[in-house]
């Protein structure tokens, strides 16, 4: 898995709705990947903030936000 697959699904895994053999692939490709273990704790820390206020929609275009800067951090060795 890539970490543009595992961010693909980032929001699956935070809502809880990804299958069983999915979710083993996406924790496997956390055990490699400390980017991507930063991105999913700084994406659930801002969840929660937004719950925290009732604010349910994530602001637009979070997720290309995170995207793009774990791909910039990722560009040797982080597949
Ligand atoms: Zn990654």
């Amino acid at each position: 898995m890539t970490c543009s697959e595992f961010l693909a699904e980032l929001g699956d895994l935070l809502d809880d709705r990804v299958a069983t053999s999915l979710r083993s692939d996406l924790e496997m490709h956390l055990k490699g990947c400390e980017h991507c273990v930063i991105t999913l704790n700084t994406t659930r820390k801002t969840i929660e903030i937004y719950r925290r206020h009732e604010i349910y929609e994530l602001p637009e275009g979070l997720r290309e936000r995170l995207h793009a800067a774990i791909l910039a951090k990722c560009k040797k060795g982080c597949e």
